[in-house]
């Protein structure tokens, strides 16, 4: 049985359709993420499977459940926004321990609890401290205590590592990768960014306009995109035009080379960007406009090429991949 279901979910605003009856089985115990580009429906489908939006038609069942209509309380699910929202005034122990004051449970009983997730994020030490004495890193801990305090079967998290600097976020996304192995249950992560998604999701979802473009292991997604949008927005490919239609061809398998060879396609160089491990050469071939190499920082300085220059592009055929017109 999968963790969740949705059945034709739909969400409007008005005229807006921000979720166009998507259908999906999201298994249990796996970590999924909801990418794409801002305003594809990611929060409004995640905010609709948390209870905090209703549903304008269709089905969300939560194991086994129709929790459509639900209130989020008594749905099972926890959510993390993208901001903690943490209370100001409250002590990080009593931010995680105000859902079962609210249920009302005993001081000593829940503030021992409470302090059992704050061990678990590892921020034991700050209990008694308020947000504002807080890093975002710390503050986000603190949230994601205080949202599994209710041991909720899924976790919602939407944008949780947006609000953190570059080295913080790869952190970050580690420690939710490892909590949610360690919790066993199953994480819907929201974010726009194909990096994380890639690197933290067990199946990504790939949302485009209300709707969901394809969804895969990050592998599959990543080397088996089903159209050019999902190709474009995971990076890392070039889309060209043959014809026969288009296809995709990862920008590290593209062979670049100063002489030409049987095949290859002529191209002016019109950028060069170091990356570190990897250059990345983008060109202009006409008729086949902008395309872009990745190439290996020792293999490209073994015998640099500069802007302006003309180059040879070719691969195989094996790795030119067919999209969906
Ligand atoms: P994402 O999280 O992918 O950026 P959203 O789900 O927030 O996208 O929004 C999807 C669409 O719905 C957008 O066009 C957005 O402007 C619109 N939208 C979201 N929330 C509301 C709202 N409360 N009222 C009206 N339109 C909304
Ligand atoms: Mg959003």
């Amino acid at each position: 049985m999968s963790a969740l279901e949705l059945i034709a979910t739909t969400k409007t605003y008005g005229d807006i359709i921000a979720v166009d009856a998507i259908d999906h089985k999201f298994a249990s115990g796996t970590y999924s993420c909801l990418l794409g580009p801002s305003g594809c429906g990611k929060s409004s489908t995640l905010r609709m499977i948390a209870g905090h939006e209703t549903v304008t038609s269709g089905d969300i069942i939560l194991g086994g459940t129709n929790v459509t209509d639900l209130p989020p309380a008594a749905r099972g699910t926890a959510m993390m926004f993208q901001n903690y929202a943490l209370f100001p005034h409250l002590s990080v122990i009593d931010n995680v321990a105000f859902s079962q004051k609210m249920q009302g449970i005993e001081k000593t009983k829940r503030r021992a609890r409470a302090m059992e997730l704050l061990e678990l994020v590892d921020m034991q030490e700050y209990a008694e401290r308020i947000p504002d004495q807080l890093s975002g890193g710390q503050q986000q801990r603190v949230a994601l205590a205080r949202a599994l305090i209710t041991e909720p079967s899924i976790l919602l998290l939407d944008e949780p590592l947006s609000a953190l600097d570059p080295f913080l976020r790869i952190k970050m996304r580690t420690e939710l990768k490892k909590l949610q192995r360690s919790l066993g249950i199953s994480f819907i992560h929201v974010t726009h960014s194909q990096d994380e998604a890639l690197a933290l999701a067990d199946e990504i979802i790939v949302m485009n306009n209300a709707v969901i473009e394809q969804s895969g292991s990050p592998s599959e997604v990543f080397n088996r995109p089903n159209s050019e949008f999902v190709a474009k927005f995971i990076g890392g490919h070039n889309v060209i035009q043959t014809d026969t239609g288009k296809i995709a061809v990862r920008t590290d398998r593209v062979k670049i080379q100063k002489s030409k060879s049987k095949g290859a396609i002529s191209a002016a160089i019109q950028d060069v960007e170091f990356l570190g491990s990897t250059v990345n050469v983008t060109l202009n071939s006409d008729p086949k406009g902008e395309m872009v190499v990745s190439v290996s920082d020792n293999v490209f300085y073994e015998n640099p090429m500069e802007i302006g220059e003309t180059a040879f592009l070719s691969w195989n055929k094996k790795d030119a991949h067919k999209l969906a017109e």
